[in-house]
């Protein structure tokens, strides 16, 4: 039987790379939201119009729409679907209990990671001006400092909300919007946790093994 997965983690918690390789490797569907608004807006449907009048205000799309489109998007009996980025707090895990996911198998898969140590990785984070490169300066520096080991650049950059005061208060609020889901979902007994703060290879294995 499918199983669907919900992701749970904190930005920087290397929930994107595994959903990708949930989906090279294991078949599943990767669900983001954001792919699913702006493929309704490039359809030019009614609700596309909708939500691009909504995003072009610079406000948040509501749950109402978000769930409509989750609905239409996935077919729930026949396929495994990985959603990400959505639920972000309780309303839209019960929301999405209620509207999507209703009888199927699941888990909720949460990325652990001490936040203290989340807060280091992200304050050290540089960027290629030039080719995207990710660099750490305390995990993965590049082989010359300040110099991008891919494209030779010299522009490797901290992105503007990655100083420590934003990153703060960004995993503060994190913190207090998701403690309320994992209890949600731990009182279904849908909750496993992954040890995220090992190397991306040895998270992969946790997450075959809690996923199979
Ligand atoms: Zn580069």
């Amino acid at each position: 039987m499918a199983t669907q997965l919900i992701l749970l983690g904190a930005p920087g918690s290397g929930k994107g790379t595994q959903a990708a390789r949930l989906v090279s490797e294991m078949g599943y569907n990767h669900i983001s939201t954001g792919d699913l608004l702006r493929n309704e807006i490039a359809k030019g449907s009614e609700l596309g119009q909708k939500v691009q009048g909504i995003m072009t205000r610079g406000e948040l799309v509501d749950d109402a729409t978000v769930l409509e489109l989750l609905n239409a998007n996935c077919d729930l009996s026949s396929g495994s679907y990985i959603f990400d980025g959505f639920p972000r707090n309780i309303d839209q895990a019960k929301s999405l209990d209620e509207v999507v996911i209703k009888n199927a198998n699941h888990t909720a898969l949460y990325f652990d990671i001490d936040l203290d140590v989340l807060a280091q990785r992200l304050v050290n984070r540089r960027t290629c001006g030039d080719c995207g490169e990710i660099y750490n300066l305390i995990s993965k520096t590049p082989k010359t400092e300040g110099v991008c080991d891919k494209c030779q650049g010299t522009n490797l950059n901290q992105r503007k909300d990655d100083n420590e005061e934003s990153v703060k208060t960004r995993l503060g609020v994190f913190k207090s919007t998701i403690e309320p889901v994992l209890e949600y979902y731990e009182s279904k007994g849908a909750l496993k946790r992954v040890n995220a703060s090992a190397p991306s290879e040895e998270v992969f294995k946790e997450v075959k093994n809690t996923v199979k």
